[in-house]
């Protein structure tokens, strides 16, 4: 070493970006830190762009070091010291409070979060605030899955077997997902599974990369995937092909799914979808003829206002041919964000206690109250799905106060441009990011928190695999972590927070400041108990069993016992232990196409850019690769409209509009326009979608809305 420079420091830890939650190392020699990829059983030793070049945003020009506040609207953010910033939230939140109740504030997460601070999260709102509002951007992730996976099978993890099963599979249906782009590591399993000759079927309106490498590709209308798989049930029917002893010995429900899809023709299913009965049979024929076969959605399926009976379709399907619970077989949902899953297990989402829990549950309040120290009668019932609460905010009956942690709504909710005049409209917005996040540029104080590579703490990625992170190096000065900026704020709410009690045995009273520590280590101590005996049970995972292995996968009840790679072996977590058929049939759009807007929208992703872009688009190889948006279109549409490759044009949606170059493209359906939503400004996708819901998710539809495209 030379004289001056610090020797190099090293951690094992994972990727910050998406589910896959690659392994890679971090070095730190003097000034510079290099990031590598490491062997782990997702990424196999590999990483995309996104995770080479995750550490650029460590020492950004654009990082936030110092609090920011605005003392009146309209003024400029002004830089702050700690406890002006904290002092002004948390004096603003009790007059909030005061005056309008409990309820008048908010709080939105985000996916990304580490489990301890999903967890602290939601403590906080429920103990602290004492408020029934947190949700979190997850909801518009993989939250039609979740509800699909647990009315079936009793219980929602993303993949409930190993991703390495992906390997063994002879047949993979993906439906909705595009790997090659999202997570390219993952390909190296399709890699495996082609290698043994195995067949990948890609479902979706677009020839992606990931579909350019299929044996076969169905390239439906968006929003038609549920009469897709009804038609492929029907045609395993039809043929023969149902596996009746699974059915029998394994399922309920299965005689009216059989009546409902025996009407689902394929011919009716090829004039609405535009998929070939051919391909349909193709796809029927190499699903239930092999001996072992997966089936995956992804957020082309999921992102409708009817996702989760289009998961459920599949999952039918799924049933109907015996693949659940089987070595190499199943059915399993490609979780998006980085804690994607572990964000939606710890009490986050508006209608759920840690351990994934619901919180209209009395025995799950009785059980989440003693572990927190306060009467179950004190904590507030379920709150609204993230959309429905934007919508509220600034309302007459809506919260007038948010505070968000690790999202950007901004760019990513839909309908985005009235989630931004809801947000204009509150009293009190308040940001924890990096750096100055579009919704950021809104808030009233922004607090500068720790990044990935800063803090410790536990991930859970889309197999249910529990990860650690590990911390490289402290935060710099003027930052700090959120669990630190949850425990300022308790602080300062002392006196609304209710009698903690005997807890983790410190004695009969904490003070709010001990009820939320700071120490990611404490955090996860108490998250484990507080998820002991839930459907989501980390009571046996301790990070010093994660070090020693690849993880843990949930549930695991017991220390010394075995984790749950592989789940619904023998039974499904429901009352009489078999899953549960559900009957589904297709239903249009939200928003059908008409005269004035005669087209469908879609949105989705690219490879160099991650969610809304606050990350990736500052990093400089990233913005290189993909530097704004675009929308594709058709050569024959654009040649209908005039309009030239790199022309801008304007889609238009009863909503809003986005300009951006066109980029035409064969690989897109002629009567379909895509764009990705990672930008802000006129690019910004998610002007133009439309915000029509679930009504089982509350997942919006961002996958399909109508359009009409001009030139700029
Ligand atoms: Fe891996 Fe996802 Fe990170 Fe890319 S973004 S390196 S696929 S975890």
């Amino acid at each position: 070493t030379r004289p001056g420079v610090r020797p190099p420091r090293e951690a094992a830890t994972h990727c910050p970006y998406c589910a896959l939650q690659c392994g890679m190392v971090l070095r730190q020699t003097g000034e510079r830190i290099e990031v590598a990829p490491r062997d782990f059983p997702t990424n196999r030793g590999g990483l995309c762009q996104k995770g080479w070049t995750a550490a650029d945003l460590l020492d950004h020009p654009d990082r936030l070091t110092t609090p920011l506040l605005r003392d009146r609207p309209g003024g400029d953010l002004r830089p702050a010291g700690w406890d002006e910033a904290l002092d002004r939230v948390g004096a603003g939140l009790r007059e909030i409070q005061e005056r309008h109740g409990r309820d008048a504030v908010a709080v939105f997460g985000g996916g990304g979060l580490t489990n301890e601070k999903a967890y602290a999260l939601g403590k906080f709102a429920r103990v602290a605030l004492r408020t029934r509002h947190i949700d979190y951007n997850g909801r518009w992730c993989m939250s039609s899955a979740a509800a699909a996976g647990t009315r079936a099978f009793g219980l929602d993890r993303g993949l409930p077997f190993p991703l390495a099963d992906l390997g063994r599979a002879d047949t993979l249906l993906l439906v909705g997902a595009n790997p090659a782009e999202t997570m390219p590591p993952l390909m190296r399993h399709l890699a495996d599974q082609r290698e043994r000759g195995g067949r990948l079927i890609v479902v979706d309106p677009r020839l992606t990369a990931t579909a350019r490498q299929a044996d076969l590709h169905l390239q439906p209308l968006p929003g038609t995937d549920l009469a897709v798989a009804n038609a492929l049930l029907h045609i395993a029917l039809t043929e023969g092909w149902l596996d009746r002893a699974y059915v029998a010995d394994r399922t309920t429900g299965f005689d009216e799914v059989r009546r409902t899809v025996a009407g689902c023709w394929p011919a009716e299913a090829e004039r609405l979808s535009g998929v070939p009965v051919a391909d349909l049979e193709a796809t029927a024929r190499a699903l239930a003829t092999v001996d072992r076969a997966i089936i995956l959605t992804a957020r082309g399926a999921e992102q409708h206002a009817k996702g989760v009976d289009t998961v459920t379709a599949f999952i039918n399907l799924a049933l109907a041919l015996g693949l659940p619970g089987r070595p190499g077989s199943g059915y399993g949902c490609l979780t998006g964000q980085g804690n994607g899953q572990g964000g939606r297990e710890h009490g986050q989402k508006a209608d759920q206690l840690p351990g994934y829990r619901r919180i209209d549950d009395p025995a799950a309040r009785e059980h989440v109250a003693a572990v927190w120290g306060v009467d179950p009668a004190e904590l507030p019932g379920p709150g609204v799905p993230a959309y429905q609460l934007l919508d509220s905010l600034g309302t007459a009956d809506g919260p007038r106060a948010l505070l968000v942690f690790g999202s950007n709504p901004v760019v990513s909710a839909p309908r985005a441009a009235r989630v931004e005049s809801r947000l204009r409209d509150l009293d009190l917005l308040v940001v924890a990011d990096l750096v100055r996040s579009e919704t950021a540029e809104l808030a009233d104080v922004v607090l500068p928190v720790a990044q990935w590579a800063e803090e410790d703490g536990t991930m859970t990625n889309l197999e249910g695999r529990v990860l650690r992170r590990r911390a490289l190096r402290e935060p710099p000065p003027g930052v700090r972590t959120d669990l630190a900026v949850l425990a300022g704020l308790a602080a300062r709410l002392q006196g609304r927070v209710p009698s903690y009690r005997e807890m983790h045995n410190k004695g009969p009273l904490l003070t709010p400041t001990e009820a939320f520590p700071t120490d990611p280590a404490e955090v996860f101590a108490e998250l484990r108990r507080a998820s002991a005996g839930g459907p989501a049970d980390y009571s046996g995972v301790s990070w010093e069993r994660i070090d020693a292995d690849t993880g843990v996968f949930w549930p695991c009840p017991d220390e010394g016992g075995p984790d749950t790679p592989r789940l619904f072996a023998d039974r499904f977590p429901t009352p009489d232990g078999r899953a549960r058929f559900r009957a589904v049939t297709h239903r249009p759009a939200a928003e059908p196409v008409c005269a004035d807007y005669p087209l469908h929208f879609t949105t989705g992703r690219v490879l160099a850019q991650y969610q809304s872009g606050a990350q990736t688009r500052r990093v400089a190889a990233l913005r290189r690769a993909a530097p704004g948006g675009f929308v594709e279109l058709h050569p024959d549409l654009a040649g209908r409209l005039g309009v030239a490759d790199g022309e801008e044009v304007r889609v238009v949606s009863r909503r809003g509009e986005l300009r951006a170059p066109a980029r035409l493209s064969p690989a897109i359906r002629p009567d379909t326009v895509f764009a990705p939503f990672h930008w802000p400004g006129a690019a910004r996708a998610n002007s133009v979608t439309n915000d029509a819901v679930d009504p089982v998710s509350g997942m919006p539809e961002f996958k399909i809305c109508a359009v009409r495209v001009e030139k700029a």
